[in-house]
């Protein structure tokens, strides 16, 4: 059995895939006006901006229902969504998009550069959308970001930082929010995972051995970033739902942990850096089997 690594194969189980209801857990506020709406596989948050709602990803299309459930389990009218931004060109992050921007009439957002890479690889998208379950659509955002771009939204400013690696355009996204009288710096690293750039991946997908290195540039680059609540993008990337637990269990502030960002960017660091050693037996043996269960055992 391979050691415990959060960002090797944590793809939802055969009985998640067919039924992905099994995923939904109940949503939460995390601090001040942002929510985790996501599920067990896919992180989605909320940010309520006083003049309408943010959401950061959406899970896969087959997770729509439990993504709506939990926006209006929160008090929250999903009509109410403005804006709907996504990290990267994947379909565990934008599965839902077309439908909930259909639903709602929400704007959507995404780096340029990823939209580029969806128009310009429509087999490699679909192979994505079908093997990650069903009816993921590919989509056209009304925005196309480019790298320091701001949103802007009610009392919510996010910069959008280009830190491609895990795709060619995904971003990783920062803002402040106010809390009872404390601001807090929030980030949230697009793209941890790098299954995709074992050099067999990335041949097989035309994509370019570069991509190795932009992924330890773009560590680099947000390392300085001072963040105090970090998000992830998959919630085990920031094990989310175990500070919930512990919020629930009196630690008032259990989202809020200032030197997660650093711990976060190291370990990411030195398991690409070893993933780069393996041979591709070794990357096949380390992507057998998901270890998405063992993760969450007793949650
Ligand atoms: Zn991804």
């Amino acid at each position: 059995m391979e050691e415990f690594n959060r960002f090797g194969n944590m793809n939802p189980t055969p009985e998640f895939c067919e039924r992905p209801y099994l995923m939904d857990r109940p949503p939460f506020p995390i601090v001040g006006n942002l929510y985790f709406v996501g599920n067990l596989w896919c992180s989605s948050h909320l940010i309520d901006t006083g003049d309408g709602l943010i959401l950061l990803d959406t899970p896969t299309a087959g997770s729509l229902p439990g993504l709506l459930f939990n926006i209006a389990a929160l008090g929250f009218n999903p009509r109410e969504l403005k804006y709907i931004v996504v990290s990267h060109a994947h379909s565990d992050h934008f599965g839902a998009v077309v439908a909930l921007a259909h639903l709602t009439g929400a704007k959507t957002f995404m780096s340029a550069v990823d939209t580029r890479d969806m128009r310009e690889n429509p087999e490699r998208m679909e192979k994505m959308n079908l093997d990650l379950g069903y009816y993921n659509e590919c989509f056209t955002p009304d925005v196309e970001l480019e790298d320091g771009d701001i949103i802007s939204l009610g009392n919510t400013q996010m910069r959008c930082v280009l830190t491609p690696g895990h795709t060619v355009g995904v971003m990783s996204h920062f803002w402040t929010l106010e809390d009872r009288g404390r601001t807090f710096h929030v980030g949230i690293y697009g793209g941890a995972g790098f299954v995709s750039l074992s050099r067999a991946a990335l041949k097989r997908n035309g994509q370019p051995m570069s991509l190795q290195q932009d992924f330890l540039d773009s560590i680099e680059k947000v390392w300085d970033e001072p963040v105090e609540i970090m998000l992830g993008n998959h919630p085990f990337h920031n094990d989310v739902y175990f500070k919930r637990r512990r919020f629930l269990a009196g630690e008032e502030d259990a989202f809020i942990d200032p030197g997660e960002w650093h711990r976060f960017l190291e370990e990411l660091r030195s398991k690409f850096q070893n993933f780069l050693k393996k041979s591709p037996q070794e990357v096949e043996a380390m992507y057998a089997g998901s270890q998405i269960l063992d993760y969450y055992k007793g949650i």
